[in-house]
């Protein structure tokens, strides 16, 4: 609430200040962090399919699913059926074969024979392996039985989870138990190119032509571009393989990859793009395979950048509260709003995971401290207008009551006049009265009408040649017979100086600070009226040795009918109209007034004028 009592500047700046302060912590809250994961989901799932894909058309995935497990089930599936779906495959040729099954154990003798004589016969064959119990000390690779895998590649066939569950991304490599292991994925995606082995790097890994952008430091993840949600991919069921339903051209020189979609077979992911159920673990691979081999890679932008980003969108909304009000600072935010949107759905496009999520909540934030800070500003200059209006209507008050007065007496010695019975002295003494009752009060609406006609700026100023000093002889000649009465001297230290200014009302400012001195100056004390010239200005300075002013009321003694404390119970007459008369005089002049002062000290009021 204190804020109440500062400037708009000061509102806006400590505003910003905030924003400013709360941004790291806007940034890396892990709640938001999750907020941008969401967006980029979002994002994912809202944008239109993609245009061109070349790895789309090259990959067969052929599924053991609900059809195959009730025909030839329970899953796993057997070895002999397996085998026999493998012969059938080897026919068509397939340029590589990804099995996502785990084949760590021996199983009847003959059948195990028949699918190494299958698997045999793929010169690009990809088995999968686990790490089990990952991350313990206990932890041991899952491999294919080595009669199985002696000729084959052997890749991990591991999700890389998000705490929310939901598959983002995939480790490239996966390390544990003194080995390592590349991803089914890209070992398939590399088989597919026929690459050498992957060549590692700090920063990416390169793959043929293809550079990975996945780091060391990062654990060489990989963001899955995901095509669309389950069954963007080919998809051909096992058993129609096995029924020899299907047509062999489908598969030839293609990427076959096989695994479990059944319901029952508990190899379902959630994905950012799948929506009932999760994804099935051979269309991720397959996923994985496309963001490779159609180089659509997704780079998240990093923390540095995530906060230059913070800083830019908290910069704008800084500057559009500083420079901006009302209605203009509402469109600059809906529009900064709207870029955001466009960002975030540019950004995925681009390439770029952007920390859509936090920058929107920055955004927010900013937004909502400048409607506060609009809104103290407001109320600010709302209550201060309230408190002047009261103050002015009850100046006005005291002007009216002032006015009654004289009016009063000018009633009551009028009516008497005319009365026969009333002797002439005393009539001439009433028409003395009247006469001066009624000067008085037109001397007091001519005052009030003054300073509201140079307020509304309907009085011009009749500007000539003034010779400053003759001006002020004449104006402190007049202040001597005023200070008189109080046996106040009045000495006048000015220098020859021309200006361009109304004679008129530059008399009347000097001499009314002349008169305000004497009236609040204790008797037998000393004004000095100083005229001094600078490079470009003129100032005229009235220094008398009276009663000063408290600090807090130096500003106030220019409004309009203020008078301080003190001087409102105090015996000098006053309307408080000569200041504010003063200082309009002055600023229509393009110059301004101050004064010094110590209270008890006497005061110093200064006018600069501009020369010209
Ligand atoms: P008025 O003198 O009619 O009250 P002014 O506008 O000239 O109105 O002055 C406003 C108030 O400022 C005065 O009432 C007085 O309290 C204060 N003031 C003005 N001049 C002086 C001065 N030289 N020394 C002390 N107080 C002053």
């Amino acid at each position: 609430m204190k804020l109440l009592c500062a400037s708009p500047r000061l509102v806006r700046s400590v505003y910003c200040l905030i924003v400013v302060a709360v941004l790291p912590w806007i940034i890396w809250n892990g709640f938001l962090q999750q907020l941008n994961s969401e967006w980029n989901d979002m994002v994912l799932r809202l944008r239109p399919p993609a245009s061109y894909s070349q790895a789309l058309g090259q990959i067969v995935l052929l599924a053991i699913d609900d059809r195959t497990a009730a025909k030839y089930g329970p899953l796993p599936l057997n070895r002999r059926t397996l085998g026999a779906g493998m012969q059938a495959l080897a026919d068509a040729q397939p340029r590589v074969l990804a099995l996502d099954l785990l084949l760590p154990e021996a199983g009847d003798p003959a059948a195990d024979a028949a699918l190494i004589l299958a698997l045999r016969r793929y010169p690009r064959l990809i088995l999968g392996a686990a790490l089990d119990n990952d991350g313990q000390p206990q932890a041991s690779w899952i491999d294919p039985l080595p009669a199985f895998s002696d000729h084959a590649t052997v890749a991990h066939v591991h999700a890389a989870p998000d705490p929310d569950g939901d598959v983002r991304s995939v480790l490239l490599i996966k390390q544990g138990a003194s080995a390592r292991r590349w991803a089914l994925g890209l070992e398939a995606a590399r088989l597919f190119l026929g690459a050498g082995r992957p060549l590692e790097q700090t920063e990416s890994v390169t793959l043929g032509s293809i550079r990975l952008p996945a780091s060391f430091a990062e654990n060489r993840i990989l963001f899955i571009n995901y095509v669309g949600p389950e069954g963007a991919f080919q998809r051909v069921s096992f058993a129609d393989l096995i029924e020899r339903r299907t047509d062999p051209e489908l598969f030839r020189n293609k990427l076959v990859i096989i695994g479990v979609t059944a319901q029952g077979g508990g190899d379902r992911i959630f994905t950012p793009v799948s929506s009932g159920i999760g994804m099935s673990g051979i269309e991720i691979h397959a996923n994985v395979v496309r963001t490779i081999l159609d180089r659509v890679f997704l780079r998240p932008v990093g923390p540095a950048a995530e906060f230059g980003l913070g800083l830019l969108v908290i910069g704008a909304a800084v500057l559009a509260m500083v420079w901006l009000q009302a209605t203009r600072l509402l469109l600059a935010f809906l529009l900064l709003g709207a870029l955001l949107f466009a960002a975030g759905f540019a950004s995925v496009s681009l390439g770029y995971l952007f920390p859509i999520g936090s920058l929107i909540t920055v955004f927010v934030f900013a937004a909502g401290m400048a409607a506060v800070s609009e809104h103290s500003i407001l109320k600010r200059s709302l209550a201060g207008e309230v408190r002047r209006r009261q103050e002015y209507a009850f100046r006005v008050q005291a002007i009216a009551h002032e006015i009654k007065t004289p009016l009063t007496a000018i009633q009551g010695s009028s009516e008497m006049i005319s009365e026969s019975w009333v002797p002439e002295d005393q009539r001439l003494e009433m028409a003395g009265l009247i006469h001066k009752e009624s000067k008085r009060l037109t001397g007091l609406v001519h005052t009030f009408l003054s300073v509201e006609r140079l307020a509304s700026g309907s009085v011009p100023l009749d500007k000539r040649p003034v010779a400053l000093r003759q001006v002020c002889d004449e104006v402190v000649e007049r202040g001597r017979l005023y200070a008189a009465r109080k046996n106040i001297r009045v000495e006048l230290r000015a220098l020859d100086i021309q200006l361009n200014a109304d004679q008129e009302l530059l008399s009347f400012a000097i001499y009314n600070l002349i008169t305000n001195g004497v009236k609040y100056s204790p008797k037998n004390t000393s004004i000095l009226v100083a005229v001094e010239e600078g490079s470009t200005i003129v100032t005229v300075s009235v220094a008398d040795q009276g009663q000063g002013i408290l600090p807090a009321e130096r500003e106030r003694i220019f409004e309009r009918f203020y008078r301080t404390r003190r001087d409102e119970k105090g015996s000098e007459e006053g309307t408080g109209i000569g200041l504010a008369l003063v200082k309009e005089i002055v600023e229509q002049h393009g110059g301004r007034i101050f004064v010094e002062s110590q209270p008890g000290g006497g005061s110093r009021f200064t006018m600069t004028l501009p020369k010209e």
